[in-house]
């Protein structure tokens, strides 16, 4: 076989067989095939597309392509999460602890922050001590014990993805369906979880701008998840505007905290719930959507998600007090009030640029080498809908020093779009594919 000729047959539209897929990941994951070919077929693939049966034979080539945790030998259904990314998304600190406490074992594979976008494990490292490197020993007696482990990837799950997805990253293949559906899937199928609920963002902040094409990619991620044997839901969700208020990695677990101590019931909340509802009922664990709404917000109410949150942190070598007392968080020593210089209501929030602002103040990586700070960041006082008057606080700017938070206050204020009348606020969670 060679792949010259499998180029060729994908550049001309043709179908490759499961063999020629198993080829020529094997192939580029052990170095035979060079980034040059690989590059050439990413962009076939980009522009003639592929048949989902070529998709699934190759996230099932790549999932295969290095190790494969097995979570079949611990007891009861493991759920994972995955968010194709966004910007003050700080869900999985609040879901993962309200499905945990509910009996359903979460074992959680995450990573790190680029660019505009965070990562959970950055977030996680606020919490003085936390480990993100526990080894698959510490992460499966974790699961096993108090139902959560949180950790980076281990070294060896896809090495296929990784190679891909840098080569993709500068070639200019990122935004193809199949070679975005085989990079997600085929890492949350060796990461080894039944249940897996994804959070497909859709809006100017994410990858996916219009609904239909977010519609068309969490199809296509349900369909391969189902077709590999696992319980996938997609929910597509708007990220027209940052989600929820904090932005920054400190800044973000105060306000997962505040969600868990019941202080929040907007879009985070809803988000939890929904998210929340779909692994109860893909785990047997709740009836109807109503139910399920309901056990999670009892979660809540009663305490057990804040303290299945804590559980991790001590499990995972973190300060477990930092749950109840916030200020032993990291926090910036300069805190810049924004007062609006425009009235009327908030039209957008480029939520992309708003990742930006927190990048620039160091709390988001330009490099994977870049070293975060992670106490800055932003917390928006006024989101799309609202009412605003001049002067009115915008934001708050957390920063290591008065010129940053000056230079990012200009920033922020260029982030928000207003409109003179009140208008119809479109659903945050626009649809479920199940
Ligand atoms: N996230 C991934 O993991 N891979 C992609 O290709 C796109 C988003």
């Amino acid at each position: 076989m060679r792949m010259t000729d499998l180029i060729a047959a994908k550049r001309d539209g043709k179908e490759l067989s499961t063999e020629e897929i198993g080829f020529m990941i094997k192939g580029f994951t052990e170095g035979e095939i060079p980034d040059y070919q690989m590059s050439a077929m990413c962009m076939a693939i980009l522009l003639r597309g592929m048949t989902s049966r070529e998709t699934l034979d190759l996230t099932l080539a790549m999932e295969s392509s290095g190790d494969i945790l097995d979570l079949s030998g611990i007891p009861g259904v493991k759920a994972d999460k995955h968010s194709t990314g966004g910007v003050g998304d700080k869900t999985s600190l609040v879901l993962c602890p309200m499905v945990a406490s509910l009996g359903v074992k979460f074992a959680k594979m995450s990573g790190r922050g680029l660019g505009h976008t965070g990562g959970t494990i950055d977030k996680l490292e606020s919490f003085p001590g936390f480990c993100t490197g526990i080894s698959e020993e510490t992460f499966r007696k974790n699961v096993t014990e108090i139902g959560i482990a949180i950790a980076g990837q281990t070294a060896n799950l896809d090495p296929a993805d990784k190679k891909l997805y840098a080569l993709r990253d500068v070639t200019g293949t990122v935004p193809s369906i199949p070679l975005i559906v085989s990079s997600i899937m085929s890492k949350k199928l060796a990461s080894g979880a039944d249940v897996i609920v994804l959070d497909v963002k859709c809006g100017e902040g994410s990858f996916m701008k219009t609904q239909a094409d977010a519609e068309t990619l969490a199809k296509e991620l349900v369909s391969i998840g189902r077709q590999a044997g696992r319980k996938v839901t997609a929910v597509i969700t708007d990220m027209d505007e940052p989600l929820g208020y904090a932005v920054g990695n400190a800044l973000e677990v105060k306000e997962a905290i505040a969600a868990l101590h019941g202080e929040e019931c907007g879009e985070l909340l809803n988000l939890c719930l929904t998210l929340g509802s779909c692994i109860l009922l893909d785990a047997g664990l709740a009836e109807d959507e109503t139910t399920a709404r309901t056990m999670l917000r009892h979660t809540v109410e009663d305490g057990t998600a804040l303290e299945k949150l804590k559980e991790l942190v001590a499990a995972q070598n973190g300060e477990p007090h930092a749950v109840e007392d916030v200020s032993l968080l990291p926090e910036a020593p300069v805190q810049l009030d924004v007062p609006s210089e425009e009235e009327g209501f908030v039209k957008h929030i480029a939520a992309e640029k708003v990742g930006l602002v927190s990048m620039g103040l160091g709390g988001g990586r330009v490099t994977k080498e870049s070293v975060i700070d992670l106490s800055v960041g932003v917390v928006l006082k006024k989101k799309v809908g609202d009412r605003v008057e001049k002067g009115d606080s915008l934001a708050v700017i957390h920063a290591a020093s008065e010129a940053a938070a000056e230079a990012a206050a200009a920033q922020l204020r260029a982030c928000y779009t207003f409109t003179d009348k009140a208008f119809y606020k479109e659903p945050f969670v626009k649809k479920i594919i199940r």
